[in-house]
């Protein structure tokens, strides 16, 4: 296994458990991938070092899955936002649109005004903006949406695809939780804990600090690769596109915001949000308070890939990678970098499922097993 995160632990176990002798590497030194969670040395909060990660899914062999790992306790996303002044409620609910058009609506009431103010000329829409118009209108855009995605992807909203938004719901109640699964919740003690317990079987040795070299794959019966895929290739076609994450880490005595994550739709604030992480763990108590303002920028060599892009020039390059790696045998790319999608740890933990029973059948099949076990 190439990566410690989600893909690499999840695959191994599956495989230690099938009988198979596992090795992982990972070239940072720690284990998770962008999930690691540690304590913050100043107040003892458990911090989301690559920022927030929240396990919500529908997927109940996951959520099995995970909470065998560790105890997951009730968490339920609430996301606040700053604009113009004023902190609304998100996603967009009905105490939103009262609140923002000062109004006192009713869900029925809401939904034929808001219906009132979409575009009705998008029939089909094909990107960001045109979705965001058809859904809550140019006002509501404008507020929420617009400058936050200017912010967060480095370019027109009209230039991404709608798919970005349909992450995020609309609701004529006054339901503000994020998501809509019927699984939420937090580890414990941290994503960290959860992916050591699952990397702790007899057959499985976890090697960190160590660089995987394409070289090294001969050693190996099958290689589970979930880095970069065009890092793989030494990025001899050039480089895919990734948005990267700063963070600004600072401290407050008690209560900063009242909340773990509050938006800024603003273009004049330059982060993206705020998030407050012993929020993240309201079942515990600090005095202190540890909070990140996060700033997104695009990802250069050296920075950290978070967020894949995939505008038409990079679904080009993404192509001409992906036909490259269907020629390569003995490895599988796996996960969001692996195959460069925007994916929730719950998806990532399934297609490790998916992908570990493939290769199961494979092997007792004596067939190959593909590069791809989900299409990028
Ligand atoms: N978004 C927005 N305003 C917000 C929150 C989200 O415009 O206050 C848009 C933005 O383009 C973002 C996308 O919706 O990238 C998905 O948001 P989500 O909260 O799922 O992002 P994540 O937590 O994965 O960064």
């Amino acid at each position: 296994m190439v990566g410690a995160g989600l893909s690499g632990a999840v695959i191994g176990r599956k495989l230690a458990e099938a009988g198979h002798s596992v090795i992982v590497v990972d070239e940072r030194a720690h284990i998770a991938g962008n999930c690691f969670t540690e304590r913050d040395q100043d107040t003892g909060v458990l911090v989301h070092v690559y920022g927030p990660h929240i396990f919500h899914t529908d997927d109940e062999e996951v959520w099995t899955y995970v909470n065998q790992f560790e105890r997951f306790l009730p968490y339920v996303n609430r996301v606040k936002t700053t604009s113009r002044g004023q902190v609304y409620l998100l996603p967009i609910n009905l105490h939103t649109i009262n609140q923002f058009f000062g109004k006192t609506l009713r869900p029925d009431e809401a939904r034929s005004f808001i219906a009132s103010l979409s575009d009705a000329s998008i029939d089909e829409p094909r990107t960001f903006e045109e979705q965001a118009l058809k859904f809550v209108g140019r006002d509501l855009y404008e507020a929420f949406f617009k400058g936050y995605t200017v912010k967060q992807w480095g370019c027109d909203p009209n230039d991404l695809p709608a798919s970005i938004l349909k992450r995020l719901p609309v609701r004529f109640n006054y339901d503000d939780n994020y998501f809509f699964h019927r699984f939420q919740g937090m580890p414990e003690n941290g994503y960290t804990k959860m992916v050591e317990k699952i990397l702790e079987h007899d057959r499985i040795e976890v090697r960190l600090n160590q660089k995987f070299n394409r070289s090294d794959s001969s050693s190996y019966d099958h290689v589970f690769y979930s880095g970069p895929l065009d890092g793989y290739f030494d990025y001899e076609l050039g480089r895919l596109g990734y948005r990267t994450l700063d963070f600004e880490k600072f401290y407050s005595d008690g209560d900063f915001q009242g909340c773990a994550v509050m938006n800024y739709g603003d273009l004049s604030v330059p982060y993206t949000r705020i998030t407050e992480h012993k929020h993240f763990s309201p079942w515990e108590s600090h005095e202190k308070s540890v909070c990140y303002r996060e700033f997104s920028r695009s990802c250069e060599e050296g920075d950290i890939p978070y967020y894949p892009i995939r505008l038409t020039e990079e679904k080009e390059l993404l192509t001409r990678y992906v036909e490259r790696a269907r020629k390569e045998s003995g490895v599988t790319f796996v996960g969001r970098l692996g195959t460069y999608r925007y994916l929730d740890m719950d998806v990532t933990i399934r297609e490790a499922f998916d992908t570990a029973k493939l290769f199961l059948e494979a092997t007792s099949s004596g067939s190959e097993m593909r590069p791809f076990a989900v299409e990028p």
